[in-house]
């Protein structure tokens, strides 16, 4: 590899590096396009090809594996809410899930009937919209 072109491979390795403990479904991804959809992810300034682009994702997530003891043995496990991979394997639970979870019991146990009422309301959109989907 030319220098120009492993620098680059260096630099957007370091910067996936930097993101998976945010957001460990960097390790479940199959193509480096998945990066475009982690927020946080910006290489602009690099400007990969897309060979460059895998090259560095294969690379970041081997070095993963090989890193420090510790934190790198951490493996991700489904969220048991949405199965998105998190690295919370005692909630089992992603950052968004437990968020709302931990939120939604403590509004619901101060917003009372209101809240409850709400929740029914959100609960009633989100099922007729499910059944609308699956008909068409
Ligand atoms: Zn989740």
């Amino acid at each position: 590899m030319n220098p120009a072109y492993s620098g680059i491979v260096e630099k957007l390795t370091e910067r996936i590096l930097k993101l998976i403990p945010s957001h460990p479904e960097i390790l479940t991804l199959r193509s480096a396009w998945g990066l475009f959809e982690v927020p946080g992810f910006d290489c602009k300034d690099l400007d990969p090809s897309m060979a460059q682009a895998e090259f560095a994702l294969t690379e970041a997530k081997r070095r993963r594996r090989l890193g420090a003891p510790g934190e790198f043995e951490m493996a991700p496990v489904p969220c048991e809410t949405c199965g998105a991979p998190t690295l919370m394997d005692g909630t089992k639970r992603c950052d968004g899930c437990w968020e709302v979870e931990r939120r939604l019991k403590a509004y619901l146990i101060r917003g009372g009937e209101r809240a409850r009422e709400f929740i029914g309301t959100c609960w009633t959109k989100v099922g007729s919209a499910k059944t609308k989907k699956a008909r068409t």
